[in-house]
């Protein structure tokens, strides 16, 4: 069954930045896999090592000890088949948001007519498809994130990392872009995981994880004792 599938294995992989006394362990041994279908929220409060472990998934940083690796995906290191949407403003703003929804496409070589066929598509997906001929600068900070969002949905990817997609909107705006994330993930077929340090935003994900100081903590060792609120659906990472 395709829902069993391994995206991504992280065994005990670890990513520390700077060398001797300075040093900063950003991700203690890491230790989870995702699969096809998964739906998984890691929350964590700021440096707890959210994005660096989302950039070790990605590909887009080296364990520095410890594996990474990526069982159902056919390219290594899996460009175009992981999608990211990074923490903070990414678009161009020197171009439409049909262009820079296209871009990624056009830098892999698509042929410029599909590739703005392909970024209309992705458009539709996040429902921004009036949006398309606007410049960054005249987007809400919503309607810049549902273009980010295009952007990597363009690629067809099988994977999304949002990284704190929600962390610069209001709750309802912040709300509204987790629908349109598991929307878009439904309509792909793709997993989705979400960062985030508002525990009101990982409720909406399926699985909820967490990140504490480096280290990665099933929900159920993160939550108060069994017995004083209901127990969170999921499995241990
Ligand atoms: P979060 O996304 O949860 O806020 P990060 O993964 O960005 O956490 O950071 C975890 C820790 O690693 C922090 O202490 C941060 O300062 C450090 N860190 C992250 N990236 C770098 C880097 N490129 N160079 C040095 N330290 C880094
Ligand atoms: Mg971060």
């Amino acid at each position: 069954m395709t829902g069993q599938e391994v995206l991504v294995r992280c065994e005990d992989a670890a990513r520390t930045f700077g060398r001797g006394p300075t040093a900063v362990v950003a991700v203690h041994g890491a230790t989870c896999q995702i699969r096809a279908g998964d739906r998984i929220a890691i929350a964590g409060p700021s440096g707890s090592g959210k994005s660096t472990l989302l950039h070790l998934m990605a590909a887009l940083e080296k364990p520095t000890s410890g594996q990474v690796t990526w069982p159902g995906l056919s390219q290594r290191p899996p460009a175009g088949a992981i999608g990211v949407v990074f923490q903070g403003p990414s678009l161009i703003p020197a171009l439409t948001a049909v262009e820079n929804a296209a871009l990624p496409l056009v830098l892999a070589g698509v042929a410029d007519s599909a590739a703005q066929l392909r970024a209309a598509h992705a458009l539709a997906l996040v429902d921004a498809t009036d949006l398309a001929n606007r410049l960054p600068e005249e987007l809400s900070g919503g309607q810049a994130q549902r273009v980010a969002i295009a952007r990597v949905l363009a690629l067809g990817p099988r994977l999304v990392l949002a990284d704190e997609p929600t962390g610069q909107l209001d709750r309802t705006t912040g709300q509204h872009i987790i629908d349109v994330l598991l929307t878009a993930a439904d309509e792909l077929g793709a997993a989705l995981v979400v960062t985030t340090h508002d525990p009101t935003v990982a409720q909406r994900l399926t699985e909820q994880w967490a990140m504490h100081e480096g280290r990665l903590v099933p929900a159920s060792t993160a939550r108060p004792p069994a017995g004083t609120e209901p127990r969170q659906k999921g499995r241990t990472p």
